[in-house]
């Protein structure tokens, strides 16, 4: 007899060149990910959910045809940590609910009344936001494959051998000691957090339940419960088929993780083929609790996804330098980068909503919370005051207001409204300013708040006409100061010599 060894060589993949290799010549391939759907986590777990997403679209991509699954453990009991993070705390809530902590998610009411269920409020809550992030999975309630019998075959098949399980668990992981192969629902409180399982006999279960102090007496076939996770796990990938699952690096410590242990059971007692599943690991991913659901907020999705999705396996931490450097690497247009749009083009923006399509809304509302929580401002136009003037010399403020009123003309009374036609023009006006072009410019820049970033042709155009107007008339007013001595009729116009 060979001993079968626990402590395989390095399985798991890690990168998506890894992947395609693996299933280069499979035509279908099944992807997965589990949950557990009590409540609706922060940004930290969705990474498993996006890098198995990730996996598939690289898989399609290479034509292959692929099922992403993501399997909830809707038969697990509730616990009152996940309650109340699943209702937010509220006290009413929490203690309307605690009665059922112990029961099924699947087994309780919906806290908020629209969904047939607990599990079915968070299931949709949680299929939404991964939709928002581009990942479309198809949604298996594990509570379903088990009302309708699929899992039977194995519950019998864990019920029957039961002692021999336990024992090849204590021979082949000896760090690893389930404190139960099965958790039975009972039959009369429809708790399953109280039930032991205390033998079998003549084709049926024994067991006990510290909830309503009784002991009872079922059928295999007939038996309600649900096997201990490692157990479901692995009857899940030959229940559906699956090829592929992201995983953590702590279920993938070889010794008692649960990528090994559930591995094991499903060759030795669920007839899983040699092959199997490939484990794929993914990093951790760290966050300081103030930062929590203020990425889903403040950060653009694809940008969110890609920090998930795009060096699977490295660990990060989320910190405010992280996100803002990232801010600034993220092309949100062409030649614009997520950090400069909010801090120059998204208070535009917020003046002129009318304009903006679906997806500048999109990005104007996540760049207004990005504002207010990483860069500790809110986003807001900037109106020129009495001190951003005094002291210019006049030249260079006619000089601005020359370019202004030029800007207001070119898009106002000749149409030009795309950068292609209004750019060159504006930069011809701009080079008539000759020598005082430089101190026009960083005049400019300084009146409307756009210190940096932006070239002063791209805002001129984009700036709202309004805006531009009120500046143009301050500038004025300040030119027919008395002390200044100037005139309407000596401000200078910048129209292009024909
Ligand atoms: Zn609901
Ligand atoms: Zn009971």
């Amino acid at each position: 007899m060979f001993q079968q060894t626990a402590t395989p060589s390095r399985v798991e993949m890690t990168s998506y060149g890894e992947v395609l290799d693996r299933f280069a010549d499979r035509h279908t391939v099944t992807v997965a990910a589990g949950a557990t759907c009590a409540y609706l986590g922060d940004e930290r777990n969705l990474r498993e959910f996006l890098v198995a997403d990730e996996i598939a679209r690289v898989l399609r991509r290479a034509g292959h045809i692929v099922s992403f699954l993501l399997i909830d453990d809707s038969l697990d009991p509730l616990n009152i940590r996940q309650l109340r993070v699943a209702v937010n705390k509220d006290p009413e809530l929490i203690e309307k609910f605690s009665p059922w902590c112990g029961k099924p998610i699947s087994q309780i009411p919906d806290p908020y009344n629209c969904h047939e269920s607990f599990a079915e409020h968070f299931e949709e809550q949680l299929l939404a936001r991964l939709n928002r992030l581009g990942a479309n999975p198809t949604l298996v309630s594990t509570a379903k494959l088990y009302e309708r019998g699929r899992y039977a075959p194995f519950v019998r098949t864990v019920l029957e051998r039961h002692d021999e399980i336990v024992a090849y668990l204590e021979q082949t992981f000896p760090a690893y000691r389930p404190d139960k192969l099965f958790w039975p629902l009972c039959p009369r409180c429809r708790f399953l957090d109280g039930t032991r399982l205390t033998g079998t006999r003549n084709g049926c279960a024994q067991f006990s339940c510290d909830r309503c102090n009784s002991t009872e007496e079922v059928p295999f076939d007939e038996v309600e419960g649900k096997l201990n996770w490692k157990l479901d796990c692995a009857v899940r990938w030959v229940l559906l088929g699956v090829d592929i699952e992201p995983f953590g690096k702590s279920y993938l410590e070889p010794t008692a993780g649960s990528f090994f242990v559930a591995k094991a059971i499903a060759q030795r007692f669920f007839g899983m083929s040699k092959q199997g599943v490939t484990p794929f690991q993914y990093g951790a991913v760290g966050m300081e609790r103030q930062w929590s659901m203020k990425l889903i907020d403040g950060l653009p999705s694809e940008m969110l996804r890609s920090m998930m999705v795009s060096r699977p396996a490295t660990d990060f931490n989320i910190s405010r330098d992280q996100i803002v450097s990232q801010a600034s690497r993220h092309q949100v247009e062409p030649d614009l980068n997520y950090l400069d749009f909010v801090r120059q083009v998204l208070p535009m923006w917020l003046l002129t909503p009318e304009n903006l399509s679906a997806r500048q809304r999109d990005l104007v509302a996540h760049g207004v919370s990005f504002s207010d929580t990483f860069l500790n401002s809110p986003a807001r136009l900037h109106l020129p005051t009495r001190t951003e003037v005094e002291g210019e010399k006049p030249e260079v403020l006619r000089g601005v207001h020359a370019l202004l009123a030029r800007t207001i003309e070119l898009r106002t009374e000749e149409g030009k409204t795309t950068r292609e036609e209004f750019e060159p023009l504006i930069k011809d006006s701009m080079k008539v300013l000759g020598a005082l072009k430089g101190p026009c410019l960083h005049r400019l820049r300084t009146l409307v708040g756009q210190q940096q970033g932006l070239p002063v042709a791209r805002f001129l155009l984009s700036l709202p006409i309004g805006y531009l107007r009120t500046v143009e008339f301050l500038l004025e007013l300040s030119l027919r100061h008395p002390h200044q001595s100037l005139s309407q009729g000596e401000l200078p116009t910048l129209k292009k010599a024909a």
